[in-house]
């Protein structure tokens, strides 16, 4: 009793436009872009592409540089199989489990995606015949620091294992130049895709059966303390039969309670960007992508972002229409600044906004989107409720 969906539109993904809009106004720093952050046990930096400092020996898991046996091939040398170029400027253990592959193995078959850091093509595996996708990550190694962002997105994708998380297949290098790529199983297309093609709304089940998706998968990043940071459309992908991965963990960081450290708040593109980030909360959890969670719920309701700001300001005005302002008692227990409260008293709008979705996932909806994200609970208690239930667990047809 599966839903059968239409064919994909081969739309855009609408996100491009505001990774620009991001960039423009800062609210996400360009690669190698500094901010606040400690330093490393070992004293080294490690700084993520909005700039994060993070602990090399909680991330990158006590780094090392042990690198084995070189064998010169021709003018480059080869290490365990990996071009030196690679092998010098990421540390060891982001390679290991991984085997080496040459790009000139695939042939590239078309360019699908774009974001803001990397280059996603349709390739085939020459000698297996298999379609993928291949991430081209921009690799700099005049910019330690873009290097170090791009090794954590590597290990990050080693440590999960989940099937609504993309799994890394391999890495892809080209000896003479200085291409990385990241090899993916090919998907058809993307939840952002899905929710705009043109006259073709989501049933209430599909949308029920991609929450529970990204809901499981999401449970399964913040047990072993992957917080993922830019939920959004685009970066849940969607294969033929209708099975959602999470994708994109360029900005995801592990959270380390002890020693608690600060994170920076420029995470998040802005249309689903938590209050307490806008609000510069530099101690934030989970909560953080469960609003993101929301804000794709209602969207795939409603087939439009629900929250288009444009500026922050803008941004946390909507997020007030909608929640009501913020109580004393939430200013107080965030411990964040009075300066942000909004000049005007706002009621809560969740019955204006969301009066048309079914009655079913208002609860839901109300929970996810709540100001405090205290209150948004985790992603294994939204698994209980009726919305996301295992019971709605079946996959579409495409
Ligand atoms: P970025 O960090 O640049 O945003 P993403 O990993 O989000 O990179 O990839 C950019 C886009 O490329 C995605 O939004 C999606 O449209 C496409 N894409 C990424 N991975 C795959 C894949 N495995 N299969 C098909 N398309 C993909
Ligand atoms: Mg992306």
């Amino acid at each position: 009793m599966g839903c059968v969906q239409g064919k994909y539109a081969s739309t855009n993904s609408p996100s491009r436009g505001l990774d620009k809009l991001k960039q423009e106004h800062g609210y996400a720093a360009k690669r190698g872009e500094k901010e606040d952050g400690g330093v490393a046990g070992n004293g080294e930096k490690v700084v993520n592409r909005v700039g994060e400092t993070v602990r090399s020996n909680d991330a990158n898991g006590n780094v090392s540089q042990k690198h084995a046996s070189k064998k010169i091939v021709g003018d480059d040398q080869v290490v365990d199989g990996w071009p030196k170029w690679l092998v010098d400027n990421v540390p060891f253990e982001v390679l290991s489990g991984l085997v080496p592959k040459s790009a000139d193995s695939y042939d590239k078959l078309a360019k699908v995606g774009q974001g803001t850091y990397s280059n996603v093509y349709k390739a085939r595996d020459k000698d297996t015949g298999k379609i993928v996708a291949l991430k081209k990550v921009r690799f700099n190694t005049a910019e330690p620091e873009s290097v170090k962002f791009m090794a954590r997105e590597i290990m990050i994708l080693q440590r999960l294992n989940h099937p609504n998380i993309i799994s890394l297949e391999g890495l892809a290098t080209s000896r003479m130049q200085y291409s990385l790529y990241l090899v993916f199983d090919f998907m058809q297309s993307d939840l952002s895709k899905i929710i705009s093609r043109p006259g073709d709304r989501l049933t209430e089940p599909q949308i029920k059966c991609y929450m529970q998706q990204l809901l499981s998968g999401l449970e399964h990043c913040h047990e072993i303390g992957i917080l993922h940071r830019d939920i959004k459309g685009s970066n849940l992908l969607i294969d033929s039969n209708g099975v959602l991965k999470i994708a994109d963990f360029g900005l995801a960081n592990i959270f380390n309670p002890k020693p608690k450290r600060p994170l920076t708040s420029r995470v998040v593109t802005l249309w689903y960007r938590a209050p307490e980030l806008l609000l510069g909360s530099t101690d934030y959890g989970v909560g953080v992508d469960l609003w993101s969670a929301g804000c794709l719920l209602a969207e795939m309701f409603a087939g439009r972002p629900i929250m288009p700001g444009r500026t922050e300001v803008e941004q946390l005005h909507r997020i007030f229409k909608l929640c009501g302002s913020p109580s004393e008692e939430y200013w107080k227990k965030m411990k964040l600044p009075a300066s942000f409260r909004p000049p005007q008293h706002y009621k809560p709008g969740y019955y204006e906004e969301f009066g048309d979705f079914p009655s079913s996932s208002f609860d839901l909806l109300t929970m996810l989107l709540n100001l405090d994200p205290s209150y948004r609970g985790t992603a294994a208690s939204a698994l209980q409720t009726e919305v996301s239930s295992k019971h709605h667990f079946i996959y579409l047809y495409i």
